[in-house]
């Protein structure tokens, strides 16, 4: 069968490849892939960063946002029906069986050994089929089957938003204003989680208004604001004290001029996936910086991945969406390509939100 694989930490090597139908074990089940989507991560993949081969082998399937269909279940009881849409995690708990792990929280991973489908040392699932444990499965309603490749995306703004208010629990806190900082698919993902809480919230990108991630921002009720005519450092003055922020552009130095915008007793959540080389030229005012995090009882914070129960929550806030704001996360699904347009599928299109793969018929 197809599928699109890496060589790991060879720039550009994403290609068509042929390999082997997986064979279905006692427990596990066989998913018919329909749609896979594109991200920052697979690209900085394709850039020879992040992925670790699988074992066996010198080459990794991309791949992690997925929507599958159940095709065929192995023995044993799985809580799952042939037929059944399905999203599948990414994260997979470390030999060591740590604390996090142990507890289904491979995201809080503490030693670091994990294993990522599509990322690092598992396939992921950017191939026609593939085989899986039913714990690792999240099954969909069909009425978000047309959306929810956005589920793993929404996962891990799902995680980051519940850790901001979660460690908002330090204090008392009524937060008002949010300010989100890129506008991809996750950057769009946490203004409507945003929106859903009913902050005041405002979105932050380089381009003009008018791209089609602005106008999805506004369907939200989200404010848009090109830091071309705004820049990020003046927001503050515009907007007074900004209580959340959320820096979903992956770019470092924008990552640290978010650190400069938060309010007092503010809070900011890093969730892009950022080029481990700096290539900014931005002086960092360090003193200033670090000066204004204590005086201000300020926190940053990164997070990363999801565990099951974002993914849960995340089928509720879809729903949600799709009724307070009727078809916009349709508007999300920017481009559409097959396996055989692969790499160029790796490289962002103008207007582009989100590239999807169309892998398999229902
Ligand atoms: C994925 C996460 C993953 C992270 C780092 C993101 O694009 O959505 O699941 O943990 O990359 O590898």
């Amino acid at each position: 069968m197809r599928a699109i694989a890496v060589t790991p930490g060879v720039a550009s090597s994403a290609r068509l490849v042929e390999v082997a139908e997986p064979n279905l074990g006692p427990g596990q089940v066989l998913v018919r892939t329909l749609q896979v989507g594109i991200c920052g991560t697979d690209a900085e993949i394709n850039r020879g960063f992040i992925a670790e081969s699988a074992p066996g082998g010198d080459y990794l399937i991309l791949g992690h946002e997925s929507l599958g269909r159940v095709e065929a279940l192995g023995e044993g009881p799985q809580g799952l029906a042939l037929g059944d849409y399905v999203v599948a995690t990414v994260r997979r708990p470390c030999p060591q069986d740590c604390l996090n792990c142990h507890n289904g929280e491979s995201d809080m991973c503490l030693t670091g050994n994990f294993t990522e489908r599509g990322i690092v040392g598992i396939h992921g699932f950017l191939t026609e089929c593939y085989v899986e444990e039913p714990r690792y499965l999240v099954k969909v309603p069909p009425a978000l089957k047309d959306v929810a490749v956005l589920l793993e995306p929404l996962s891990v703004v799902e995680k980051a938003v519940s850790q901001t208010f979660a460690i908002q629990g330090r204090l008392r806190w009524q937060p008002r204003t949010a300010v989100v900082v890129g506008v991809g698919a996750i950057g769009l993902l946490a203004v409507a989680l945003l929106r859903l809480r009913g902050l005041e919230t405002h979105a932050l990108a380089r381009s003009a208004r008018g791209t089609p991630a602005s106008q999805v921002a506004e369907a939200m009720g989200a404010t848009y604001w090109s830091t071309r005519e705004h820049p990020l450092d003046g927001l503050a003055r515009e907007l007074g004290n900004i209580d959340i922020v959320v820096e979903a552009s992956g770019n470092a130095e924008a990552a640290l001029q978010a650190m400069g915008i938060i309010g007092n007793n503010g809070i900011l959540s890093l969730v892009g996936v950022y080029s481990p080389i700096y290539r900014g030229e931005q002086q960092v005012p360090v003193g200033r910086l670090v000066l204004d995090m204590v005086l201000g009882n300020r926190v940053v914070f990164g997070s990363v991945n999801a565990s099951r129960r974002y993914f849960e929550v995340g089928l509720e806030h879809m729903a949600e969406m799709e009724s307070r704001w009727p078809g916009v996360l349709g508007r999300f699904l920017t481009r559409r390509l097959s396996l055989d347009d692969f790499p160029g599928a790796l490289e962002k299109a103008g207007g582009d939100i989100k590239t999807v793969i169309d892998v398999g018929e229902e």
